[in-house]
This record gives structure tokens, sequence and C-alpha cells, in this order.
């Protein structure tokens, strides 16, 4: 994987703050009840909050969903009624009806921030109420200026606390903490392709149980599957984790990349690295190579919404060969983005934040074959005759790995096929 030197080469960051096209953090609440069945996720917030779950989640296909939303009326919303009366007493209905649940997380909305509902107070108070039956947790999936991965930021900053400290003995065995939800599939690959790579103690945050919480300290190594945990790296760092610098596992050479880092971390020898990964990147390389037939020479504009947007140009121009305009991310958290940031093509554009009147204007006059953006936007952009892939997409679709590679290019070539096939009608 060639390195270009970083920032000197980097036009200014364009920063933006103005009108935003974003989902909120009560998103992250579909992907994260599937990755732990034992945990609920109560919203306190109001019906539209909980039609934006609804609708994100899809049509409720689920007889007891593991989500729901406390909804605050007019009274609450006026200060007429206790709205931690009528929590409580939700609460205590909810867990008599669903003894599964050992993790309540209560999601503060925007509504709830409004009347300064305490949900961190709620929570204790709960705690003490339903003591050795279930942990109450609490975080903000508010979209006041949010993005909709954040949520998961803010759930797994909840959990931290209750890690368990790892051993201090200077001979402790070290043991890799994977931060992030993956797709479980996905996970159980990378964690198999670590272990043959020798790095045998491998746990993740979020667990598959809520309650299995994995343990932290000086000797844990963290390599983060997901670019959108600041608040949770960070939080990681101060119990003692020492981040592993790394591309995110995005593409076959991204996600060579970020084996390769842990394992170095580990002591591994890259030789060996190379002899158990480098077929598979062989492979992947071959697979993609019809999909990179369609994206090569193609020009790309990335629209700010999930914060995968900059290991995602970084994949799609140095390994389908996509001509990128411009980069915009939510936010940019140089550290945790210094390796995709150093693979960028020099001269790459970037902007943070969001005004988008402007970067349609941009974008227009730069007249890309391609735009990532967010769901609000594709539609008025395709109307336009530009093609258009939807962000969201891909925070929901098992795109992480050197397998998956080949399925993320294809993300990318259908829509570019699918106007191709139209204008040929
Ligand atoms: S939390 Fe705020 S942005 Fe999200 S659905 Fe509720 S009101 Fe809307």
């Amino acid at each position: 994987m060639a390195v270009n030197a970083p920032s000197q080469e980097m036009p200014p960051l364009i920063k933006e703050s103005g009108q935003r096209e974003v989902f909120c953090g009560l998103t992250s609440i579909v992907w994260l009840h599937r990755r732990m069945p034992d945990a609920f996720f109560l919203v306190v917030g109001s019906r539209t909050c909980a039609h934006l779950i609804q609708s994100a989640a899809g049509v409720m296909i689920f007889a007891e969903p593991r989500f729901g939303t406390a909804i605050l009326g007019e009274r609450d919303l006026a200060g007429l009624a206790d709205a931690n009366e009528e929590l409580d007493r939700l609460v205590a209905q909810l867990l008599a009806r669903r003894p599964e649940i050992r993790t309540l997380f209560l999601v503060g909305s925007c509504p709830s921030e409004v009347i300064k509902l305490d949900l961190a107070k709620a929570a204790e108070r709960l705690n003490v109420q339903h003591r050795g039956r279930v942990t109450v947790l609490n975080y903000s999936g508010s979209g006041i200026e949010t993005t909709f991965t954040q949520g998961e930021d803010g759930a797994l900053q909840a959990l931290i606390p209750l890690m368990p400290a790892a051993p201090a003995e200077p001979n402790a065995a070290q043991q890799l903490l994977i931060g992030g939800t993956l797709a479980d599939g996905v996970e159980d690959r990378l964690i198999n392709l670590l272990g043959k790579l020798g790095i045998e103690r491998v746990k993740t945050l979020p667990p598959r149980r809520s309650t299995e919480l994995p343990s932290v300290g000086p000797g844990t190594k963290l390599l983060l599957a997901q670019p959108y945990l600041s608040g949770t790296a960070r939080a990681l760092i101060d119990r003692g984790a020492e981040l592993i610098e790394a591309p995110y596992p995005l593409g076959a050479l991204g996600s060579r990349a970020w084996m390769a880092a842990a394992a170095a971390a580990f002591g591994i020898a890259p030789e060996h690295v190379a002899a158990v990964l480098d077929p598979l990147v062989e492979r992947s390389q071959r697979a993609i190579a019809p999909y990179k037939e369609t994206l090569a020479g193609k020009r790309l504009f990335v629209l700010p919404d999930s914060q995968l947007e900059i290991p995602l140009a970084r994949f799609l121009s140095s390994e389908c060969g996509m001509e990128l305009l411009e980069v915009g991310t939510p936010y940019l958290d140089r550290q945790l983005m210094a390796s995709d940031l150093a693979l960028l093509p020099p001269g790459t554009q970037l902007s943070e934040g969001q005004h988008v009147e402007q970067q349609l204007q941009r974008l227009e006059a730069q007249k890309p074959d391609l735009v990532l953006c967010g769901l609000g936007l594709a539609n008025p952009l395709e109307a336009k005759g530009i093609a258009t892939k939807w962000s969201i997409e891909l925070v929901f679709s098992p795109i992480h790995g050197i397998d998956q590679a080949a399925d993320l290019a294809e993300l990318f070539a259908r829509p570019l096929r699918r106007r191709s096939a139209l204008s040929f009608a």
C-alpha cells in the first residue's frame, strides 16, 4: 500500500457549519439492539423519535422488539407532569414483562434534553430500585449537533465504567480489544484470522452479551474497527488501553494493514503476516477487478454523514482507482484518522462539518460521476442526473475485512452501472 505524505500536501481543510442533513444518534439503536440481545434501549423522547427509530429499523418485525420509546407528552413538555414518576412506572412495567433484559439503556433525545430531564439521575435511581435485576445506564442519542453513528459512541462510553480492570502484573498476557460493532460473521472471520496470525486473546466492545464486558487496563491494546468512536477511544485510553494506529479494515489492503498493525503491536513477524494474509489479499483483488473496471477514473464527491467517509474514500481511490473531488466528514478526529489520511492521494480536498447549500454548489460545479451522501440528499441529486450511494447503507452492510472488499466495491459500482444502463435504454 503506497503511503503518501500527509497533511502538508493537502489543500486547507474547508470547515463548515450551517444547515445539516443527517440522522440523529437514535439511529444506532438499530444495530446495537441486534448486537446485544440481552439489552433494551428505552428512548425517552417524543412521537417523532419513536417514528424515526421505527422507520430506521424498517417495519417492526420483532414480536418483542428490544427498543422502545417512553413518550413525553405535552404535559411533560410543559412541566405539568412529573416525567420521572412516569419513567419509573414504565421501567417497572417493562422489566416485569421482559425478564431477559439485563442492561437497560435510557437514551436521551432532543425533547428530554429540552425539558432538562436528568437521565443520569434517573439511571441512578432506577439502579437502586432494581438492584441485582438489571443495570441501568444512560446516554444521549439527541440530534442536536451529532451524527447518527455517535449514538454508538455514547452507548459504548456508558458501558466503559462497568468494564473490569485487567490484571496489572507486568507478565499478565496482553489482550487485543476490537472497538466498534461489526456484523457477527465478519467479526468471527477477523478474529479467526487474528488467531492465525498468533493473537489469541481477542475481545470486543460491545460484547455480544451486555453483561460479558471485557476487562481493560495497561495490557490492553485497542484496535478500532469503526472510525466514529472518539469518545470511546479516549475513555479506554484513560483506563490504560493503548491505541494501535491503523487504517480501518475497509478494502483488501486496508484490512490487511489493520491486521498487520495489530500483529506488529504483538511482536509478530511481518513474514508470518504476509504468509497468512497475502493469498487472501490476492484473491480479494481478483474479485474486486470487475468492479474496478467500472469505478476506475470515475469522479467521486463525498458528503458528510456517517464518519466512515475518509476510510471509504481511501479504499475507493487506492484500491478502485476513483478520483476524489472532495471528501466531507461531519467531524475530523485527526488522531483516529491519521493512518487513513496518510493514505489519501496528495491534494485531496477535505471538508469538515456541513453547510448543505455551499456543498451542493461545489458539487454541481465539479460534476461528479458518483456522490456518497445521506438519504435526504440522494433523491434530489438523482433527479438531477447524478448517481448516488447512500452512506447509511454502508453502516448496515457487512463491509469490513479482506473477504468483503469486493462486495464493498460492488456497492459503489452498482449505481454507476444502473445509471449507464438507464442512459442506453
Ligand atoms: S432525538 Fe431529536 S433529532 Fe432525533 S428523532 Fe428525536 S427529536 Fe428528532
